[in-house]
């Protein structure tokens, strides 16, 4: 989708501080960071929302997944504990309708979120 702030990301037409890219997913530092570690695992192929894109294609759905634990492995927060955050619905705070994970660790995490 040409007006899609993150296939413009995954084409490369808007840089990002990439940490992990596959032919399934792209992974990169949120410019607007809640936590030490912050990271957005989104998948290639545009879907709005998490749960359209587990529907639609659950291969890629699960590569996020996948790519998440990597994500959270590669920045030392693995062992510490990490959230993985799906924003639903501009109601739940989604802001960017391209599906994408919140990695999020580095600190104590509360629990729930407002
Ligand atoms: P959400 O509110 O769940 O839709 O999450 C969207 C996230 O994208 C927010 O945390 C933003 O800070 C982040 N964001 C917006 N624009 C960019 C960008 N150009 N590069 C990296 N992260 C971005
Ligand atoms: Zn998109």
């Amino acid at each position: 989708m040409t007006d899609c702030l993150f296939c413009s990301i995954v084409s490369g037409a808007i840089p990002a501080d990439v940490v992990l890219r596959t032919d399934e997913v792209v992974a990169f530092r949120d410019i607007n960071p809640a936590a030490p570690v912050h990271v957005l695992v989104i998948p290639v192929e545009h879907h709005a929302t998490a749960a359209e894109l587990g529907a639609a294609n659950p291969v890629a759905a699960a590569a996020v997944l996948a790519a998440a634990g990597e994500v959270a492995a590669l920045e030392g927060i693995a062992e510490s504990g990490y959230r993985m955050v799906f924003n639903s619905g501009a109601g739940a705070g989604q802001t960017v309708f391209h599906a994408h994970v919140h990695v999020m660790g580095g600190r104590d995490l509360t629990w729930p979120p407002g």
